[in-house]
């Protein structure tokens, strides 16, 4: 008999890889094992509809689909080894350990939060947002506060601080660079979406870190900043991104990417780390099209990465051709961004009413990427130009 297609971490990558190989033909075992004790649910609406009580719907499947599809799903069962020489995983389930068998191997084993050093310890107020039970423990508490604090002003921090406005509650988002999401959209696109929550009457702190967390009788009370001021809250968000956790590979023998490449697991173009082991998602680290180590977080690229995989597995032409992409939701607007600029690339605002807004990127004169906010339909019809190189002058009719 042959050895399952075997998927460790039963989250959006897993999913979308466990129904590619059905929908593909793959007539064979494929076991999906899950640490969380939920079938693989859905983390944008985590900082976004969760938080504000809006929409808590998460599942990505409806509960029957495992059994029509014949995927054998395990929650609650943590992978502690591999050893792809045994070809086989040690999962712990319920307290009993034991050991799993593989003809192919994929790890999809996601993020966790990082915390903010010093607080791993349960202080009341304290939160970080990974899991739907950081987005229920957050909105609970949000219901009782009366002054948030973000720390980070990426995305997700973002986000938050979006979400707990809509709660009316007073929100101050502290960020350490100049200029919010700068690293991700450029200074210029960063500052426009920063005006957002200026509108939105969050107190802005930029340019400066954190120091400490103030406790006080077991509960957060404000946050010390390296500008020496205090802000009072007693509901902090720690938004300073995550990591992956890949202690589970310890004595595996597979290849991790350097941490200045961003780490997670080493692959090849298609995912490949390794004889029948393959890894995609957040913790993996995928080789591009110029031979560099790319890790990447978001929605459409994991699932562009599970639509490789499944047909690298099945033998199947790989002819999908991703433009990279992700979108935020912030105070009612679509965020995009269609592409993949560099920090440095040129920029062209080509329509902003002071809230929306779309402008393109270029390098050397070729457009490398679209960004918009509430320019959803624009923003898509670019799409096609950047599968093949386009000069900008084109777009800007000149
Ligand atoms: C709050 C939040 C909001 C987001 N919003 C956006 C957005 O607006 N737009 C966007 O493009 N992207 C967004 N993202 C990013 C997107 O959700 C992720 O890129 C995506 O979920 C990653 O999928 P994954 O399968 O790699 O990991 P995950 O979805 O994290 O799944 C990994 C799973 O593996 C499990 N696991 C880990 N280790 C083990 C182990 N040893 N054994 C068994 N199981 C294990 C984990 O518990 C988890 O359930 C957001 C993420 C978060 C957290």
């Amino acid at each position: 008999m042959n050895e399952p297609i075997v998927i460790v971490g039963a989250g959006l990558g897993g999913i979308r890889l466990a129904e590619n190989l059905r929908n593909g033909g793959y007539d064979g075992d494929v076991v999906l094992l899950g640490q969380e004790s939920h079938p693989p649910y859905d983390r944008p609406p985590l900082s976004k509809t969760v938080v504000t009580g809006d929409d808590e719907r998460v599942d990505l499947k409806p509960s029957e689909f495992y059994a029509d599809k014949n995927i054998d799903l395990r929650t609650g069962t943590r992978v502690v080894a591999v050893d792809p020489e045994a070809h086989t995983v040690t999962v712990v389930h319920d307290g009993e350990t034991s050991a799993v068998s593989y003809g192919t191997l994929v790890l999809a084993t996601g993020l966790v939060a990082r915390r903010f050093p010093g607080t791993d310890a349960d202080v009341r107020g304290i939160h970080v947002i990974r899991t739907i039970e950081d987005a229920l423990a957050l909105r609970a508490d949000a219901a009782s506060a009366t002054r948030a604090a973000v720390i980070g002003a990426g995305f997700i921090g973002c986000e938050v601080a979006a979400s707990l406005r809509k709660l009316e509650l007073p929100v101050t988002l502290i960020e350490p660079a100049p200029t919010p999401l700068a690293v991700a959209v450029g200074a210029t696109i960063g500052e426009m979406i920063t005006r957002l929550h200026r509108e939105a009457d969050v107190d802005l702190r930029v340019g400066t870190g954190v120091d400490n967390l103030v406790v006080a009788d077991g509960a957060v009370s404000g946050v010390e900043l390296s500008d020496g001021s205090t802000v009072d809250a007693d509901l902090v968000v720690v938004g300073i991104g995550g990591y992956p956790d890949l202690d589970y590979l310890d004595g595996s023998g597979l290849e991790l990417a350097p941490r200045e490449a961003g780490g997670g697991i080493a692959c090849d173009g298609v995912g490949r780390a390794a004889d029948d082991v393959y890894a995609l998602g957040d913790a993996a680290n995928w080789t591009d099209a110029h031979g560099d180590h790319k890790r990447v977080e978001h929605w459409n690229h994991v699932v562009d990465q599970a639509a490789i995989v499944a047909s690298a597995l099945l033998g199947h032409p790989i002819t999908h051709q991703a433009v990279p992409y992700f979108w935020s939701d912030q105070y009612g607007l679509k965020i995009q961004m269609l592409g993949a600029p560099q920090n440095d690339d040129d920029v062209h605002v080509v329509d902003d009413d002071g809230r929306r807004f779309l402008a393109y990127y270029s390098r050397d004169g070729i457009l490398t990427g679209v960004v918009g906010a509430g320019r959803v339909g624009k923003l898509m019809k670019t799409r096609p130009h950047l599968l093949t190189p386009t000069p900008i002058a084109a777009l800007l009719g000149e």
